[in-house]
């Protein structure tokens, strides 16, 4: 029956759920176990179960079991060692890095990053003495030269937000494998349907499923995966030892009964049940979703008004092969694009009479915003100059509306700009 299972296609299962099922009759969909804690049919098994010598739900912040059913679909639909679900995407960048990284430690990093990441980095974790170097994926061998005994982790995103900036992954996993560090991913912008585990070799990946899986934008969400391939266990740079029983699985062992614990960044199990069911759907949007921004990318290079378009759909585009080897033969659903300058940006904006303002992205809707006045405005102007947002840019996410009507309020809403 499993092996059956593994056979099908991911739209199929995504839709039939976690294969077999009790006799008689069942629901179709999973169970909302949308309680705090658990109860036991006896003090052994409770005492068992705190000496972790049987893994019984206690109390969820711990683990849930609708919660554990999300864990185990995306575990399923990536190929992947585990997953552990958490309550935003930053929640599972913060504390899948807490995870592995301690004072001292070094991590090189794109500087093409989604604000609140930026932020962290340059922030949050640079107070705890942990330093970031930034250092541009066009640029592998800077990469290279900055790697030293202290360096924990190279960080990326797959489809860096907002500049659009794609890593060539085939470089950054052999140079990560040369170096026995983990490449760390945020492929929030890939989902995990245009994830390719070979083409990719991320060790660890960290998504938002904020943005795309519950499909109409209910819910704040993040996940962090382990794919399997790197030795936590026996690296000389990591002291797992604590872990060593969980051998392969020690990441995430620690993650699970350190920063849970102690931490408290659980998934509420009303947020794993929209994600459940919204993701049934995902395949279907995202098709839909590259279909529409594809369409949109060639309208917008064509308009008299439009600068320039960041889209790696784009033929042309420095990135349009390796994007299109990496993630599926897609090119994902955001691109982001200039006008000549913030005032007609502003102009444009305010005209839009369909699209949404909205600071998100992956929706059913389309939707867009001024990056440099939003989200990065707490950044210096420097910095936002480093993560590739100027006055003059517009992010845009497209939606799965009709192209027609998107297109018509793109070209009524440019005649303001
Ligand atoms: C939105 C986003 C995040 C943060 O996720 P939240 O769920 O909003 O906390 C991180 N990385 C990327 C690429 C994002 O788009």
């Amino acid at each position: 029956m499993e092996s059956e299972r593994a056979r099908l296609h991911l739209e199929t299962r995504l839709v039939h759920g976690d294969g077999p099922q009790p006799e008689g009759s069942r629901p179709t969909l999973p169970p909302l176990h949308l309680t705090t804690a658990f109860d036991f049919d006896s003090a052994e098994r409770m005492e068992a179960v705190f000496a972790q010598q049987a893994d019984d739900h206690y109390y969820s912040r711990m683990s849930n079991p609708t919660v554990e059913a999300l864990e185990r679909r995306i575990t399923e639909t990536l190929g992947a060692a585990g997953t552990v679900a958490l309550a935003s995407g930053m929640t599972a960048i913060t504390v899948g890095l807490l995870n592995m990284l301690q004072s001292g430690d070094e991590v090189i990093a794109s500087p093409y990053l989604f604000g609140g990441t930026y932020t962290l980095f340059t922030r949050v974790l640079s107070r705890l003495g942990i330093v970031t170097h930034f250092a541009d994926p066009a640029d592998p061998a800077a990469w290279e030269a900055r790697i030293g005994p202290k360096t924990k982790a190279l960080f990326m995103e797959a489809i860096a937000n907002p500049a659009v900036v794609v890593p060539d992954f085939s470089v950054f996993q052999a140079i990560a494998r040369r170096h026995g560090i983990p490449l760390v991913v945020d492929a929030t912008l890939l989902t995990p349907y245009l994830y390719d585990a070979e083409a990719m070799g991320a060790d660890l990946l960290m998504f938002s499923a904020s943005k795309f899986l519950a499909g109409s934008a209910s819910t704040i969400s993040g996940l962090v995966v382990e794919t399997g391939r790197f030795p936590w266990h026996d690296s000389p740079r990591f002291d797992f030892s604590q872990q060593k029983k969980a051998g392969q699985g020690a990441y995430l062992a620690r993650l699970r009964k350190q920063m849970m614990s102690a931490i408290g960044p659980a998934l509420s199990p009303f947020s794993a049940y929209l994600l459940l069911t919204g993701m049934e759907t995902l395949p279907l949007r995202l098709e839909k979703q590259c279909d529409n921004t594809e369409r949109v990318a060639s309208f917008l290079r064509e308009h008299p008004k439009v600068e320039s378009v960041n889209y790696p759909g784009l033929p042309g585009h420095p990135a349009h092969e390796v994007t299109r080897r990496q993630f599926r033969g897609r090119f994902g659903s955001l691109l982001s694009f200039t006008l000549s300058g913030k005032a007609a940006c502003f102009r444009f904006i305010n005209a839009l009479r369909l699209i949404l303002r909205s600071a998100n992205l992956g929706d059913t809707r389309t939707i867009l915003l001024h990056p440099a006045s939003t989200i990065y405005s707490t950044l210096w102007k420097h910095e936002q100059e480093e993560t590739g947002v100027t006055d003059d840019l517009i992010r845009l996410s497209l939606g799965v509306e009709h192209p027609e009507d998107i297109l018509a309020d793109l070209e009524q809403a440019l005649r303001a700009a």
